[in-house]
């Protein structure tokens, strides 16, 4: 038999295939076939793709969740950046001091006065903090507006 009326009566069986109607050589036979032409893949292809309404309605809500969980995952990272860079944030004022501390040596009025006004200091690794986790959510949300405008072209 040559290979175009292999085809043709593969073609004619694939309803049946898909359906689940062929018994298990019929099947062997069209899935050897199969393997090696192209033009029989893409049309099993195509009648799975119609026979599929009710396997697509069921495979809808699994797409909804996994976008919910890469949602909530992106989620969980932008806060998590935002806790990150406000402690990063946190750390600069201290930082800053040490670098003068070893540029220029420890005076003695630096250091009273850390001790009388401690809680400035305190108070300006806050408002770096906040301004870092600021900088970063605004930075996210560029990148995020970008990339969804990106998408919609
Ligand atoms: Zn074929």
């Amino acid at each position: 038999m040559n290979e175009e009326k292999v085809c043709s009566m593969v073609k004619d069986l694939l309803p049946l295939y898909v359906d689940g109607l062929t018994s298990k050589k019929t099947n062997d036979a069209i899935e050897s076939h199969m393997e090696a032409c192209r033009s029989c893949q893409d049309e099993c292809r195509l009648l799975k793709a119609d026979a599929g309404t009710e396997s697509l309605t069921r495979e809808v809500p699994k797409e909804v969740d996994y976008l919910k969980k890469v949602r909530k995952y992106q989620n969980a990272n932008l806060i998590m950046g935002a806790v990150i860079s406000f402690f990063f944030g946190m750390c600069l004022p201290p930082a800053m001091m040490v670098l003068s501390f070893i540029n220029r040596g420890i005076q003695d009025y630096q250091l009273a006065r850390l001790k009388v006004a401690w809680h400035i200091l305190l108070l300006k690794m806050f408002i770096w903090g906040a301004a870092a986790c600021v900088l970063y959510l605004l930075c996210m949300f560029v990148i995020r507006m970008v990339i969804k405008r990106k998408r919609r072209r």
